[in-house]
């Protein structure tokens, strides 16, 4: 299952990473349980039940409150060559029964419905008779008077379980409000469902970016500087990667190297060893981290730049989960971001594909360029608002001082 759901992800969405939230929201799913998933807009909510319905098989039926929101969607999820249908009042009476075709044939995988619509006798007992797998409810802060869209077409939802019981459901909503949740659990669930509440920040974690010059160098500076702590180098490739530890043992620090190249035996002892003593520096490209639970890893650096800041936010991830003070930092340059370009440039994918992945690449920019908080850019990019962190290299030393000073010393140097 593990490997399953990755391969959608990849094969029908095409990203390489799960932000924040997802995979637990999935996880759970996959497992049999009924879920509550509370995540900022722009977090990516729709993934936790796209990935899972394809995963799962059967139908997904998914209940959104919007005519609008439903055609984007099943838009986008066709444009993946994914089977989705959308049945509602604006399409005509034929295309309806088209959609329906394909839903009894057992060909569509998804199908979205206002809830008014779902909830028709005549609805339920046609879908009684195929194999839904899972309820999706999105905007599920519809059922609750408390929030401030209340629909009363979603307090009959609850009932869907009783005309389809071998269906898990998932509820989605941005609204975290805590009395709007309890009363999502209660109506929909009648309290028995795991709620997951997704903040993505990770305050312990300072963040910084540096100008890149000599990485090399400039890592093992960073490293003789934090003697016998653990930490996780990131390298964009196995040469950089078998350069970097060398030159780290040169210094005297017990630094293991971890790349796809290596062979099995070899990539295993490293990881066991660097689980299991403390002190170890792993340098390592994007093979190494998935599944590693480390709880005392104090820093990561990036010696080159990440694949997007859905990949960045998972790999510094991994430092400080322990809830101690922990470093990320990353060294980025333009270099970098032409080797980046090239890849998007050269991969065998569709246009629009290339496009999403410019687009991902953009937003890392902005974040290693950006005079805001770095924390605060990060989360906004997953739908997060936030204040200013005080815990990162802008809050700390904010650019204009910096630039001051750098300017009078030119002057002075002149
Ligand atoms: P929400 O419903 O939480 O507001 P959406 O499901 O509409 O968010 O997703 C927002 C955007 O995030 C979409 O463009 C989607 O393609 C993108 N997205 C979702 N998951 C991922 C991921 N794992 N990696 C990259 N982009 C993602
Ligand atoms: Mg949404
Ligand atoms: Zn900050």
């Amino acid at each position: 299952v593990e490997d399953e759901k990755r391969r959608v992800l990849k094969s029908a969405f095409g990203f390489d990473e799960f932000r924040p939230g997802q995979e637990r929201v999935i996880d759970a799913l996959l497992s049999g349980r009924n879920v509550l998933a509370v995540m900022p807009t722009g977090a990516g909510k729709s993934l936790c039940y796209q990935v899972p319905a394809l995963v799962m098989g059967g139908l997904t039926i998914v209940v959104s409150p919007l005519i609008a929101l439903m055609e984007d969607q099943v838009a986008a999820l066709r444009l993946n060559g994914v089977a989705a249908e959308a049945i509602h009042s604006a399409r005509s009476r034929e295309e309806n029964v088209a959609s329906w075709r394909r839903i009894a044939s057992g060909e569509a995988r998804l199908l979205y419905l206002a809830p008014e619509r779902l909830m028709t006798e005549r609805m339920l007992s046609a879908l009684s008779r195929l194999p839904v797998s899972l309820i999706a409810i999105d905007e599920a802060h519809c059922i609750s008077q408390w929030g401030h869209s209340f629909r009363a077409e979603y307090l009959e939802l609850g009932r869907a379980r009783e005309v389809l019981p071998a269906a898990r459901m998932i509820a989605l909503t941005a609204t975290a409000d805590e009395a709007t949740q309890q009363d999502v659990l209660q109506k929909l669930f009648g309290g028995d469902a795991e709620a997951f509440v997704a903040g993505f920040d990770r305050p312990n974690i300072s963040i910084a970016v540096a100008e890149k010059r000599d990485a090399a160098a400039a890592i093992e500076r960073y490293v003789a500087a934090r003697k016998g702590q653990s930490g996780v180098i990131y390298r964009i490739s196995r040469k950089k990667v078998e350069e970097t530890a060398e030159r780290l043992r040169r210094s005297g620090v017990n630094a293991l190297a971890y790349h796809a190249g290596m062979e099995a035996a070899a990539r295993a002892a490293a990881q066991e060893a660097f689980l299991a003593e403390p002190g170890i520096v792993m340098v390592a490209t994007v093979a190494f981290g998935m599944g590693i639970d480390k709880s005392d890893v104090r820093y990561v650096v990036h010696g080159d730049i990440p694949g997007s800041l859905e990949a960045y936010y998972q790999e510094i991830g991994r430092a400080g989960r322990d809830g101690a003070p922990a470093e990320a930092m990353m060294f980025y340059g333009l270099e970098d971001v032409r080797t980046r370009r090239r890849f998007i440039d050269e991969q065998d994918s569709a246009p629009e594909r290339k496009r999403v992945e410019a687009r991902r690449l953009d937003a890392l920019i902005g974040f290693c360029e950006t005079t805001a908080c770095r924390r605060q850019t990060l989360l906004a990019y997953f739908g997060e608002t936030s204040g200013a962190c005080g815990n990162c290299d802008v809050c700390l030393n904010p650019p204009e001082v910096v630039d001051g000073t750098e300017e009078a010393r030119l002057l002075l140097s002149l």
